[in-house]
């Protein structure tokens, strides 16, 4: 027991040891092995790191118990990725390794493993079995650049331009140049990946393809990523979580729907898995490829400035048309009208053809608040600063936030007044409505609430594909992804509020929704020519509406970038948040405050901004209040100088009844 080993171990995120330990072992043991090592009383499953990277730890050096050197180690370029996302996320480098691990691993000793390791056969791919299509023009072009140039690559193509194609023929001309070579395909739903998963199994076969997701159980989690880390599965198919995957052979990244916040964690290390991509694709000389019909701003912007190669493929397949996007004057409209007559005359038409339509609203339940007429009660969650939503269909109010259900109360609980009313709508009350104004329809309704139960989506989905259904009532997710092929019209009933968010990302997310909204429309180039977006609006002449109108996104970025560049927010500037939480907002502010004077102190701090700690829009959740502090700079680095500087020092600031704080760079709501 004579070589000294640094080992990661997920330490907890605010202890003051980095992560990375020392220990000994009979032999030395290669960067990357997986190892058991003890800490405290526990036993641990940790990976060796590089040797200078331990904390100094000699006093009380333990021994490693095990190593499962039947696995081959995790390699550099792996190790660099998580060794860059635990300093630009600031978190522990141990908690980042092992959270990018299957649970399953920590539990197997190394005989299970060797066995499991014997069983997992090596895979071949099968070659291209469904037939590729004859691509167009604009796909050919984007492929001859992607295979010709070095990207990063932003595949801007309309839905339904064929991007999916695209990322299929890529990986495929991938796999059969280089011998071994891995591709990496995220997407941002965990729903949306079944259907993906089918599209590649049918080109590439069962085998070479593995998915990785939070839905997979735990020896599926772990048999995949044995799969990928072998080298056995070409093909790794999965959300956020899944640009960890370890790929030894990684030349090819996929992102899309790269606009989509889902791709950024929102809990520990709060990584951008799109922006990882990038780091990750570039460390590893792999390719990079970012799809959208609707970028983000930010990958907009380095497309503009050169530094990803933007390849465009306007033209849907089959030139099915893009929808006309018809706008709904509400201050022209009766008072209290839900749906406009001329709407919902639009959808009996569709309904006589045998057509069908989608209507969306961001709101499950029925009614977002339940009032009193007589009094000022509504109904308030006792545990957050949110009111409860009445779900008509069990008479409950629920908090959507820290789940806190009651049955409806017979009688107004501060007067007694029994004339207790709901105020706005929800998916419910639209089902209602729509089901009242269109007698015989067969509406669906499809959100969180109706596909709770496993199979439910499913099922769902296939009867609106199966055309059971003439309009489809639901929320966003809805909108995203799915190929239905009958729908000619979809309707946003009340999107406004986005427009006056105090988020400045809220017109960026509108526009993209009903972008992705109007593609679900029209993709059958039978049916386009006649397919419509609806919008009611209270702003028919908000200049995001007359971007959408022409389908134009370029000219709603470009208005929407001079007005960040104006204000100095990003892409034009970096910013980090610094969120507290604790039963007082007096504490978890106290606690900001206490931080920005040891930012005051700090000699990094000259070109970051720190702005004054507010309480967060939702400000307590299940009985915790929460405040936040955000720190900007002009300059990437040195915001990120600054944070490493910074951040050791709050570990040292202990309020009392602080319950927590954590820092995320560059949050996506702030
Ligand atoms: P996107 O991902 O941009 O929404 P898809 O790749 O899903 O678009 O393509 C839309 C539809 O067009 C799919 O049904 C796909 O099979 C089909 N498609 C894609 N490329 C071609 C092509 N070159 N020729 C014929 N059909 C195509
Ligand atoms: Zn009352
Ligand atoms: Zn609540």
């Amino acid at each position: 027991m004579s070589h000294r080993t640094a080992v990661v171990v997920p330490t907890p995120a605010h202890s003051s040891i980095g992560g990375v330990l020392t220990y000994l072992s009979e032999a030395p043991l290669a960067p990357g092995t997986l190892v058991r090592v003890p800490l405290g009383r526990r036993e641990l499953l940790g990976v060796v790191w590089e040797p200078d990277s331990a904390d100094d730890f000699e006093a009380r050096t333990k021994s490693v118990s095990a190593a499962l050197g039947d696995l081959p180690p995790l390699d550099a370029s792996w190790r660099q990725l998580v060794t860059f996302s635990s300093q630009y996320y600031r978190r522990g480098i141990g908690e980042v390794a092992l959270a990018a691990l299957p649970p399953q691993l920590r539990d197997l000793d190394a005989a299970q493993l060797a066995r499991r390791l014997k069983r997992q056969g090596s895979r071949d791919v099968i070659h291209a079995e469904e037939a590729a299509h004859e691509l167009t023009a604009e796909q050919r072009d984007a492929l001859a650049a992607i295979e010709g140039e070095a990207g990063p690559f932003l595949l801007f193509g309309s839905t339904g331009s064929g991007k999916t194609e695209i990322y299929l023929q890529a990986v495929q001309r991938l796999l059969a140049h280089t011998p071994d070579a891995q591709a990496l395909v995220m997407v941002p739903e965990i729903n949306l990946t079944p259907q993906l998963h089918a599209r590649f199994v049918e080109r590439f076969g069962e085998a070479a393809v593995v998915a990785m997701h939070s839905g997979m159980t735990p020896p599926q989690r772990l048999k995949a990523w044995l799969a990928a880390h072998l080298g056995h599965a070409r093909i790794v198919l999965g959300t956020r979580m899944a640009v960890f995957a370890s790929m030894p052979k990684l030349a090819l990244l996929v992102v899309d729907e790269e606009h989509d916040p889902s791709y950024k964690q929102q809990e520990g290390a709060r990584y951008s898995a799109r922006d990882l991509a990038i780091y990750r694709g570039k460390a590893a000389g792999a390719k990079v490829l970012l799809g959208s019909a609707t970028p983000s701003l930010e990958s907009w912007q380095a497309s503009e400035k050169g530094r990803y190669r933007r390849l465009e493929m306007p033209s849907r397949i089959g030139a099915g048309a893009l929808p006309g996007v018809r706008l709904v004057d509400m201050n022209l409209q009766p008072k209290k009208t839900v749906f406009a007559g001329t709407l919902i005359d639009a959808i009996a038409q569709r309904i006589a053809r045998g057509e069908q339509s989608l209507v969306f609203l961001n709101r499950r339940g029925y009614a977002p608040v339940l009032a009193c007429g007589a009094c000022d009660w509504k109904s308030e969650c006792p545990n957050c600063s949110a009111f409860r939503v009445f779900h008509k269909i069990d008479r409950t109010l629920r908090c959507h936030h820290c789940g806190f259900t009651e049955r409806v109360p017979r009688a107004c609980p501060s007067c007694g007044n029994v004339d207790i009313a709901p105020l706005g709508r929800g998916t419910e009350k639209l089902e209602e409505q729509l089901e009242a104004l269109l007698p015989g329809a067969r509406v669906l309704r499809m959100d969180a609430d109706t596909t709770r139960l496993k199979g439910e989506l499913e099922r769902q989905l296939a009867e609106v594909h199966s055309g059971d259904v003439d309009v489809l009532v639901g929320t966003q997710m809805v909108t995203k992804g799915h190929d239905f092929r009958r729908i000619t019209l979809v309707a946003a009933v009340n999107p406004d509020a986005a427009l006056f968010s105090a988020d400045f990302r809220a017109p960026e997310r509108l526009f993209s929704l009903l972008m992705q909204a109007a593609g679900r429309a029209g993709r059958d180039a039978a049916q386009s020519a006649g397919s419509e977006m609806w919008i009611q609006t209270w702003h028919p002449q908000h200049a995001l509406f007359t971007a959408l109108r022409r389908h134009d996104f370029p000219a709603f970025a470009a208005q929407q970038l001079k007005e960040r560049e104006l204000a100095g927010m990003p892409p034009f500037a970096s910013q980090a948040l610094v969120r507290a939480e604790a039963r007082t907002q007096e504490v978890a502010q106290g606690f900001l405050h206490a931080a920005a004077e040891a930012a005051a102190d700090s000699d990094a701090v000259e070109h970051v901004s720190v702005y004054s700690p507010v309480p967060m829009t939702l400000q307590r959740v299940a009985n915790v209040e929460r405040a936040q502090m955000l720190l900007e700079s002009t300059s990437r680095v040195a915001l990120q100088r600054f944070l490493a500087d910074w951040q050791p020092r709050l570990h040292e600031l202990r309020p009392r009844g602080l319950i927590r704080w954590a820092i995320d760079v560059d949050p996506l709501a702030v």
